[in-house]
């Protein structure tokens, strides 16, 4: 039986890929063998790889001007790529809203001048920071944030105006909801929230800023965003299987109706969780409200104990993967594309009943 999988990551997959995947795992389109066992170099994954980029741009209306990239070592490597490829004159600024973001600024700091400029860390990051008031350091190489902040349940809903150029860290959101590209200077996500198995890293850089490294401070070749837009992300074996199921999610979501269709769902979803919650009087979220992520919904019975009793009578109803990261306690609910409406209804329906229980 598949149960409602509301892991934070690797996360659930929408079902007809997984059951597309199946049928084709032993004869990929006629060519007799599995895709996990074909070169990287064949006619038939080269397409893949093509097909999957073409309709990421297609799905993200990505701008000609930048490059998409497939890249390993998922979204912790690019927390050393990022400053690697872009700290030019040794400079940039982080906005810290949670823990994930503190890990890429920590990393930033082993290569250059990484400064704090905004953070949200005194309020036990539930919120995010108002960007309005954010002044950024003259003649600062990038400014980063974590758009979706999967641990604290937060997320931007606009995003700091700057000159330099902006990094976001989309791990956790990418391809849930309508987002213009073009006011990014670099996008990264690790693939295994919202996208394909781990082991597939997306970055969506423009192409300006592909060689922006120091002389100073040499990027390693395999690091460089231009060795894998040069190379159509081929230079050296990719994740192929991980592309391969990116591709059919990408096929999904396309006809689906695209990013816009989904986030109708999503919003709906996220909706109806949160209004069960805030109206429960047994369940909150901590959460500023206008700054809820649509993907992770982190909350709280009344007591510890309570909490643990949700999570283990939970299972028992095929509602799995539900506690909440250690840093925060309670649940979190990670309610990603493919996580379908009467998922979440039946979340809802098992949280109900719990409450009446142990009130
Ligand atoms: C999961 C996650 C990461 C870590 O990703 P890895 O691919 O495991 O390195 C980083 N940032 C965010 C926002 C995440 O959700």
């Amino acid at each position: 039986m598949r149960v409602y999988n509301f892991s934070a990551g690797p996360a659930a997959l929408p079902l007809e890929v997984l059951e597309q995947a199946q049928k084709e795992f032993l004869d990929y389109n006629g060519t007799g063998m599995s895709i996990t066992e074909m070169s990287h170099r064949s006619k038939a994954f080269m397409a893949l790889n093509e097909e999957a980029r073409i309709l990421l741009r297609e799905l993200m209306k990505i701008p000609d001007g930048y490059d998409v990239l497939f890249v390993q070592g998922g979204a912790s490597q690019q927390f050393a790529a990022v400053p690697l490829n872009l700290m030019k004159t040794g400079k940039a600024d982080y906005i810290l809203t949670g823990n994930f973001a503190e890990k890429a600024y920590e990393e930033a700091c082993l290569y250059g001048d990484a400064a704090v400029v905004a953070s949200s860390q005194d309020r036990g990051y539930t919120c995010i920071p108002d960007i309005e008031k954010i002044s950024f350091r003259e003649e600062t190489d990038y400014v980063h944030i974590t758009s979706n902040n999967t641990i604290f349940g937060t997320r931007y809903t606009a995003f700091p105006k700057t000159t330099a150029p902006l990094v976001a860290d989309m791990s956790s959101h990418i391809l849930s909801e309508e987002i213009d590209v073009s006011l990014f200077g670099l996008i990264y996500a690790g693939a295994q929230k919202n996208i394909a198995p781990a082991g597939l890293t997306i970055v969506i850089v423009r192409k300006d800023l592909e060689e922006n490294f120091s002389p100073c401070l040499p990027c390693p070749t395999m690091l460089r965003y231009s060795t894998q837009a040069k190379n159509d992300s081929l230079y050296n074996t990719p994740p192929c299987f991980s592309i391969y199921m990116a591709c059919l999610v990408f096929r999904w979501l396309k006809k689906f109706g695209g990013i816009k269709e989904i986030q109708k769902i999503n919003e709906y979803k996220a909706n109806l969780l949160y209004d069960f919650i805030d109206n429960s009087g047994f369940y909150s979220n901590h959460v500023e409200k206008k700054d809820r992520s649509l993907m992770n919904v982190p909350f709280v019975t009344p007591s510890k104990e309570l909490d643990e009793k949700f999570v283990k009578e939970a299972a028992s109803f095929g509602i799995v993967s539900i506690k909440g990261h250690r840093l925060v306690g309670g649940m979190r609910a990670s309610i990603y594309n493919a996580m379908p409406v009467d998922g979440v209804k039946a979340l809802i329906s098992f949280m109900k009943k719990f409450a009446q229980e142990n009130s």
